[in-house]
């Protein structure tokens, strides 16, 4: 039997299990104030969906993708990002647009695991299809801005740029391609593959050498055309009216073919846990993509934050854990414990009883093991008395509660 879990998968084991469960509820709690709706695509589409979208000179499409031939010879892949289902499932089913849409599920992508990089991986995504003003990417970014506060994780930046259209990016492709071969010598060997096929790319190489020559190269958003330019403006002027924390960063193009004007990225400050995965999101406007499947003209916006990014940045900020546990230390208190159970969880307050032939060390050991946050102890005293008594495992404080006032007292709690 093969006893360890494949390459670059995580198991969620408690209490992260429990948290990546919170922060998803978060997600949606948060969006669906902005009125997003839930769609739940397949984990695997066929292959050309991706070919003809996230782009053939992408690192997820030309290393990353997992692709296979099912039994029928189809050839199908793994999602490794959810944009191009979405569209497609839109597409398809001929939803009325403008439509707003959120997904939470696994995507897979071959990479070299390390800390915050995995080959299945958790994304939150929000796609707005036929919506292309300018307010609409400033809404969208504020959104993941007041996920990322609601979650505690505020310290936080957005990272922007334009990476302009097919009409401002030919002419921008040449002035970029002079450069990059004037320092043809100098750069990595990735890069002088990009040269070829698509310069652009180059900016999201994360050699140094290469980072340091492209500061000087010629960026995009300096070379936008005439409506590029007053979309890009009236992003950044209501980013600044709306005091959100960002960054021109034009160096920053990120990896899928489809984006178009705005592209962004949430990027933690200060002492980040992620080391060098340092984004914890990122997305952008994709204004061609419905037409490339073979839509309408359909302006669109995205973006999609790392689940598994942001449980390593929250650490156990989120856990907490409301556990009753009652132990009954004889026949007669555990039919009272079991009555209480039920009461309990009536309430709405999770609780659970021990096993009736633990003594109190063994009983307390669990509930330790568990979490728990309170221990209901009822033995002869206690029933004698009409009480329960009360622990508190974090406090490590007890007190006896009347048997009639418990749920009161622990719904406050
Ligand atoms: P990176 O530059 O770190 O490779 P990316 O540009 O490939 O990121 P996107 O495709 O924009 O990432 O995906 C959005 C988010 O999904 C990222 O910001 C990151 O938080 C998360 N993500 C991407 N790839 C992985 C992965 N292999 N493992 C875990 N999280 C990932
Ligand atoms: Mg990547």
């Amino acid at each position: 039997m093969i006893l360890s879990n494949p390459k670059g998968t995580q198991d969620f084991l408690p209490p992260y299990g429990d948290q990546k469960a919170l922060v998803e509820n978060e997600f949606r709690k948060v969006v669906s104030l902005y009125g997003f709706s839930e769609i739940v695509n397949p984990t695997f589409e066929h292959t050309e969906l991706y070919l003809r979208s996230t782009g053939l000179t992408t690192d997820i499409v030309t290393k990353q993708m997992y692709t296979f031939t099912d039994k029928g010879n189809r050839e199908l892949a793994l999602r490794p990002e959810g944009t191009p289902g979405v569209v497609r499932a839109v597409l398809q089913n001929k939803l009325k647009l403008p439509v707003r849409l959120f997904y939470i599920g696994p995507m897979f992508r071959y990479e070299r695991p390390q800390k915050g990089r995995y080959r299945e991986f958790f994304q939150l995504g929000v796609e707005v299809i036929g919506e292309s003003e300018p307010e609409t990417d400033v809404e969208i970014i504020e959104m993941g801005m007041r996920f990322f506060n609601q979650i505690n994780l505020s310290d936080l930046i957005v990272k922007v740029n334009s990476v302009g259209c097919p009409i401002c990016r030919p002419k921008f492709r040449v002035q970029l391609r002079l450069f990059l071969d004037k320092n043809l010598e100098q750069i990595c060997d990735d890069c002088k593959i990009r040269v070829e096929q698509n310069p652009m790319r180059v900016f999201d190489c994360k050699v140094e050498k290469c980072k340091e020559i492209y500061h000087d190269a010629p960026k995009i958003s300096d070379n936008l055309c005439y409506d590029c330019q007053n979309h890009f403006q009236a992003v950044l002027k209501e980013l600044n009216e709306r005091k959100i924390p960002f960054e021109l960063d034009k160096m920053m193009v990120r990896g899928l073919d489809y984006y178009t004007r705005t592209a962004f990225e949430f990027v933690p400050t200060g002492s980040s846990e992620l080391g060098s995965q340092d984004s914890v999101g990122g997305g952008g406007r994709y204004d061609n993509l419905v037409e490339d499947f073979g839509g309408p003209k359909t302006p669109a916006i995205g973006f999609a934050l790392g689940l598994d990014r942001i449980l390593i940045c929250l650490g156990n900020a989120l856990t907490s854990r409301k556990l009753v546990y009652i132990i009954a230390l004889d026949a007669q208190a555990l039919k009272q414990g079991r009555q209480l159970l039920d009461t309990l969880r009536n309430a709405e307050i999770p609780a659970l009883i021990n096993p009736p032939d633990k003594n109190l060390r063994a009983a307390l050991g669990i509930a330790d093991n568990l979490s728990c946050e309170y221990v209901i102890i009822i033995g002869a005293n206690e029933m004698q008395k009409k009480v329960y008594t009360l622990k508190n495992l974090t406090q490590r404080s007890q007190q006896e509660i009347p048997q009639d006032k418990i749920v009161e007292v622990l719904s406050k709690k």
